[in-house]
């Protein structure tokens, strides 16, 4: 072809042929030309060549014919990623009159007239852009449908219709070439993740026909030998009889493909035909080194392949499909690894909305916290409990969320907010939950008192009425589309291990409960790397002692408070410590302000006063005297430790006694103890002396050694830059990268929600930067920190506990850094160990 012309090649093992010039489509034909695999002759045209007949420039199409011996012809798109779309093929070029006299020889007039009445249609349609309504009149069959199609193409187009396959053919390029420069075409692309600049390529091959009379069977579909769900062998695939193009995945008469009770097959047709197709799809696998899909034409008997693409493929199967090819010897368990997105483990890890599920979304809010379920819709943490209690799934709905509504949230099956953003109250516990969460929902309107929830559509629903939360998409859903089960199968676990095997960085789990560390533990996380305490405070007996401390004026009634929560910490930590067998089990001090743990309405201060046994006023004045007006920057962190002491040194005895009493029966513990919020090297010398001095009490109380290691959250910007003289005083830093993105914007991790998609939308930010870690500023921070910590103490532990330490851009930033390890919710355990594998495979 065209010598002269490197744009137009025809394909043979040698041409010079390549998915980021001619696409993907041309690139696996040629590899199916050198498997010697039956492929109709086929000529590729570079993005190059597509772009310059869109400007005009069209080839020499006489010659471009000349390969095809006058066959009829197809034009098919060859993108770079199949993903990225392009037009429909053209099928049937060439058809006219001569043609179709012989071809009414060779299939019957009235097969023939049906092909070129067909193809008039698509030409008139997708090259002559003419209203597809057009040929709704004709009611005819045969030749005389097709004179009227003619007639009315005539009419339409003011010309006859092309006779010359030459004509024929560079009008389809043309228009073919138009459409995907055309804007819609481009948006759509981009929309998928293409380049602006993206090119097409296209395939002008010779047509099997897919219809003949006598010898042997013609039909065409396609056919892949796994499960596109589950990724087990399964011959799957779909074929019709007489066909081609499209026809048998849009008609509802395709037969099965292997031998079915159900009804006719394909291999009962030709099993000589069906033989050979299976042999050439296991072929493209081994060498291909994918489980692909072939799109085939049967001719007489004869099979063709035109074209083979990657199965589609749900996440459990994805993952079955990469181990078994590594298990095959097929490709290396390093590329296997690579080839599952992280991210796309969420699948596997928790229940979806079945993909075929009718979806009526309401309306859209930020993806908190992945997977989906249905319940009723309930206002308050009471009326989930109450529905938990009779066993009835619930969707808690609420404003935003609070540490009180913890026990709301554990009962319910998920959460919808209106407020909030990535690491706002709700976003982080339902994650630590594992519980389905969408958050800053903020297009529909909450009236929590009324109990109803509108839908910008003006729907209303009310208090037990069931939603579905998809909290994958970030989408409310009404009523209840079916659910897919999260799946951890047995190649799962055999991809994990092999993560495992290679990751050089180690994840551990952010876990505050006795459930959460099994979860963790289930997931093989290597440890506890943020324990936050005072989730631990929430239920409703440790509560109302809790408040008891916080309203004690004088130190000895302090003591006595502090006296009744010892217990139950110790309790709680040698239930972690138990739990997590020895590996490391990092536990925060107390962090929040105090008022978080009162009441925040007049029914609960009159509560409140009856349990204390104190009159009301005080209460209220009590509550208001504790107010702050910016309690993220107030009372909180170590600024507590420092001036009420007495709890940070209740926590510490807990730990340590903890630590005894799990190291009787079982593995040895080295507890860590970490201070939250720090600012000034003081703060921690103030903690430490303290610290040691409790240990050492204990010591001697109980005449058994033990030890435990101190560290710091890195979570304000000066902890960061001073971490040179911090890190002397301890044996690790957390970057708690939550309150530094907070406090490095400025910030506010719990308002941020209202005007973050503004912000991403106007590219003011990149991304949301409580979901993705700034690496430009908070990154900075981070590695400041990292930097002068390590130089004042080479042994200094690094890690990160933010929301963050799940995501796979934070994972690779924290192991460039020489970070130990990252600590993310035990959900997001498995996405890290992968994550961390594909940085070190
Ligand atoms: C952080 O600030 O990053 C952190 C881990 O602590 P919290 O989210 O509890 O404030
Ligand atoms: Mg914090």
């Amino acid at each position: 072809v065209q010598q002269n012309d490197p744009d137009i090649t025809l394909i043979t093992p040698s041409a010079p042929v390549a998915t980021a010039t001619h696409g993907g489509r041309a690139k696996c034909l040629q590899r199916l030309v050198r498997l010697d695999l039956p492929v109709p002759v086929t000529v590729a045209l570079s993005f190059n060549a597509v772009h310059r007949i869109a400007a005009g420039e069209m080839p020499d199409t006489q010659a471009l014919l000349e390969p095809f011996g006058g066959s009829l012809l197809c034009v098919r798109p060859s993108s770079e990623d199949p993903d990225w779309g392009g037009p429909g093929a053209v099928l049937n070029i060439g058809m006219n009159d001569a043609t179709y006299v012989d071809l009414a020889d060779l299939l019957g007039q009235e097969a023939a007239a049906t092909l070129y009445l067909r193809f008039v249609q698509s030409y008139a349609v997708h090259v002559a852009r003419l209203d597809p309504d057009m040929f709704d009149e004709i009611t005819l069959t045969g030749q005389e449908g097709l004179s009227e199609a003619l007639r009315l193409y005539e009419e339409e187009a003011e010309e006859a219709f092309p006779q010359d396959p030459g004509v024929q053919l560079a009008a389809v390029l043309r228009s073919m070439a138009r459409a995907w420069e055309g804007t819609t075409a481009r948006l759509l692309r981009q929309a998928k993740g293409a380049p602006a600049d993206a090119g097409l390529g296209l395939v002008v091959q010779r047509m099997a026909l897919g219809l003949g009379k006598g010898e042997g069977e013609s039909g065409s579909g396609v056919i892949q030998l796994v499960s596109s769900q589950t990724g087990l062998e399964q011959i799957t695939g779909r074929y019709l009889s007489q066909s081609q193009g499209r026809d048998a995945l849009e008609g509802e008469a395709a037969l099965f493909l292997e031998r079915d009770p159900r009804g006719p097959s394909l291999q009962e047709l030709a099993p000589d035909a069906f033989a050979n197709l299976i042999e050439y799809t296991k072929l493209m696998r081994v060498r291909l080194r994918a489980e692909m899909q072939a799109e085939f034409t049967i001719e007489n008997g004869k099979v063709w392949l035109l074209d083979g693409v990657r199965v589609q493929r749900s996440a459990q199967a994805a993952v079955r499909i990469a181990v078994r090819l590594a298990e095959d010897g097929i490709i290396p368990r390093e590329e296997a690894l690579m080839r599952i997105d992280p991210r796309a483990l969420n699948e596997l890890l928790h229940r979806q909305v079945d993909p075929d599920a009718k979806r009526d979304v309401l309306a859209r809010g930020i993806a908190a916290s992945p997977g989906a379920a249905h319940g009723a819709i309930v206002f308050s943490s009471a009326e989930a409990q109450a529905y938990d209690a009779r066993g009835e799934a619930c969707i808690l709905v609420r404003r935003e969320t609070s540490p009180e509504d913890i026990r709301g949230m554990n009962a319910a099956a998920a959460v919808l907010t209106e407020r909030g953003g990535m690491t706002s109250h709700a976003a982080v516990i339902g994650r630590g939950l594992g519980l389905p969460c969408v958050v800053g929902a903020s297009e529909m309107r909450f009236q929590t008192r009324k109990k109803t929830l509108t839908a910008p559509d003006g729907r209303v629903f009310r208090e037990g009425e069931v939603i579905t939360i998809d909290g994958t998409k970030g989408e409310v859903l009404a009523g209840e589309p079916a659910l897919l089960a999260a799946t951890q199968d047995d190649a799962f676990q055999t991809l994990m291990s092999w993560a495992d095997e290679v990751r050089d960085i180690k994840v551990r789990a952010n876990a505050d409960t006795p459930a959460d560390a099994k979860t963790a533990r289930n997931f093989a996380a290597e440890g506890i790397g943020l324990c936050r305490t005072e989730h631990m405070f929430f239920e409703a007996d440790r509560l109302t002692v809790m408040r008891e401390m916080i309203f004690a004026d004088r130190p000895e009634d302090r003591r006595a408070a502090l006296d009744q929560l010892l217990p139950m910490q110790r309790a709680d930590f040698t239930e972690l410590f138990r739990i997590m067998q020895g590996k490391p089990v990092c536990i925060r001090l107390l962090d929040p302000p105090l008022h978080e743990f009162l009441p925040h309405d007049r029914a609960g201060h009159r509560e409140l006063a009856e349990a204390l046994d104190l009159p009301l006023s005080d209460v209220t004045r009590r509550v208001e005297a504790l107010g702050e007006y910016n309690p993220m920057l107030g009372m909180r962190g170590v600024r507590l430790g420092v001036t009420v002491p007495e709890i940070y040194d209740m926590q510490a005895r807990a730990i340590f006694e903890a630590t005894i009493e799990a190291s009787k029966d079982g593995d040895p513990v080295v507890p860590e103890i970490m201070i939250p919020l720090v600012s000034a090297k003081r703060e921690v010398e103030i903690v430490k002396t303290r610290i040691d001095a409790v240990a050492a009490a204990v010591h001697t109380e109980t005449g058994v050694a033990f030890s435990f290691r101190l560290g710091v959250m890195v979570e304000t910007p000066r902890a960061a830059l001073r971490a040179g003289e911090i890190a002397p005083h301890c044996a690790f830093l957390s970057f708690g990268t939550n309150d530094l993105t907070q406090m490095t914007y400025g910030l506010s991790r719990d308002d941020a929600g209202r005007f973050m998609s503004a912000y991403v939308q106007q590219g003011v930010y990149p991304e949301d930067p409580f979901h993705t870690l700034d690496a430009d500023g908070v990154g900075e921070l981070l590695q400041i920190g990292a930097t002068r910590g390590r130089a004042a103490q080479p042994d200094l532990v690094l890690s990160i506990c933010g929301e963050h330490g799940g995501s796979p851009e934070s994972i690779a930033f924290c192991r460039a850094a020489g970070f130990d390890y990252v600590s993310c919710s035990p959900f997001r355990v498995p996405v890290a160990r992968l994550a961390a594998a594909q940085l070190a495979a």
